[in-house]
């Protein structure tokens, strides 16, 4: 096998991942982030400092590499598109595209036989009234773009909340107002595609978030096969609409008869995937590896049952308690400041049978 060199635009816990799931397959990983020392150079081959979107930057980085992926998706499509013309880029550019722009995505979703909520496009307080008086005075509203976390957000609960102002406390730039989803727990599917489309779906992982994060995911999700069927199939159709190569996460709410809404997606590995390098023998980081690189995908069945819990802020404090614990992988992200609503790392319990 030779070596090939990998590079991943973005540089968070997510490309440190996958630059060490990268280094034990001699993938060599360069990674292209403004902020020196950051999560994931520390972990790679080597990084080049610029912004995502300088042209001698990605031409450097084109140069220097066989493949190139993201760990982001607010990666600049243009950016992904340069390079795309000079090396492979994986997923491919029109997945961003997709998943930034709520609208965009939705449309795509329903077009590709994923049923979402129903939703409108606000792109003033007069389309916003309209819009709650469609849904009965309840809905989401989202920014179209950049939202992240729960952030950028307004829930209307019901017709007595008022909308005045709305429009412009979200900074007057283009919104969707979703349908309310009555939704009986959330989770989400992670798969993956490889070039000669083959694909790969680990077990679905029910998520808890707290403060508009994710808190933890658990698999097996309290959901039935039928269900984990439906959202497998839903995947295959995503990647096969996207002409996908790579991991992708897909955000589903559960409806009490079982059904699924799908919430969103992102065109990477995702938080709720971390459980996969504890409870599987390929994790989603070395699946992507796999998958971008083209070789053979791994097999994504669970041997164990597991709980991931994000480390937020100060929950770094816990470290020494879930160390002395047996069956827990600690993953630290090596960020030196715990900040509030910062995400520092996460540890997977396994459950044994
Ligand atoms: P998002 O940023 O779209 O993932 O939304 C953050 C969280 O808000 C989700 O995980 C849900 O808990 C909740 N949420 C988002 N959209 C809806 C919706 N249309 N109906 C009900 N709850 C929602």
């Amino acid at each position: 096998m030779t070596i090939k060199t990998l590079g991943i635009i973005g540089g968070g816990q997510l490309g440190r991942m996958l630059a060490m799931a990268a280094a034990r397959l001699s993938v060599r990983t360069i990674i292209l982030e403004p902020q020196v020392d950051c999560p994931a150079a520390q972990a790679a081959n080597s990084q080049i400092t610029a912004a995502y979107d300088d042209p001698a930057a990605l031409r450097e980085l084109a140069e220097a590499c066989d493949v190139i992926t993201y760990e982001f998706e607010n990666v600049p499509v243009e950016a992904a598109t340069t390079l795309a013309n000079l090396v492979p880029v994986y997923p491919p550019p029109k997945a961003l595209e997709v998943a930034q722009d709520r609208l965009v995505e939705k449309r795509f979703l329903n077009a590709s036989g994923l049923p979402t909520a129903r939703f409108h496009a606000v792109d003033s307080q007069a389309d916003l009234e309209a819009a709650l008086a469609d849904f009965g005075g309840q809905g989401v509203l989202k920014t179209r773009r950049l939202g992240y976390d729960g952030k950028g957000q307004r829930v209307f609960r019901s017709a007595s909340d008022s909308p005045a102002g709305a429009f412009d406390a979200l900074g007057s730039v283009p919104l969707i107002l979703e349908s309310f989803v009555a939704f009986e727990r959330e989770m989400s599917i992670i798969a993956a595609r490889a070039p000669d489309g083959t694909v790969a779906c680990y077990d679905p992982a029910e998520n808890v978030h707290r403060d508009g994060i994710l808190d933890t995911s658990t698999v097996p999700a309290t959901i039935t096969a039928a269900t984990a069927q439906t959202a497998a199939s839903a995947a295959e159709k995503l990647l096969a609409a996207l002409d996908y190569v790579g991991v992708i996460g897909i955000e589903f709410f559960v409806l009490a008869d079982g059904s699924l809404i799908t919430n969103e997606i992102a065109p990477r590995v995702h938080n709720s995937g971390h459980w996969t390098e504890a409870a599987c023998v390929v994790s989603q980081f070395e699946q992507h590896i796999r998958a971008v690189m083209g070789l053979a995908l791994g097999d994504p069945s669970r041997h164990s049952d597991c709980v991931m819990t994000n480390l937020i802020g100060d929950d770094m404090e816990s470290v020494p308690a879930w160390l002395a614990q047996k069956n827990v992988l600690v993953h630290l992200y090596g960020k030196a400041e715990a900040r509030p609503g910062r995400k520092m790392g996460h540890v997977t319990a396994l459950k044994q049978a």
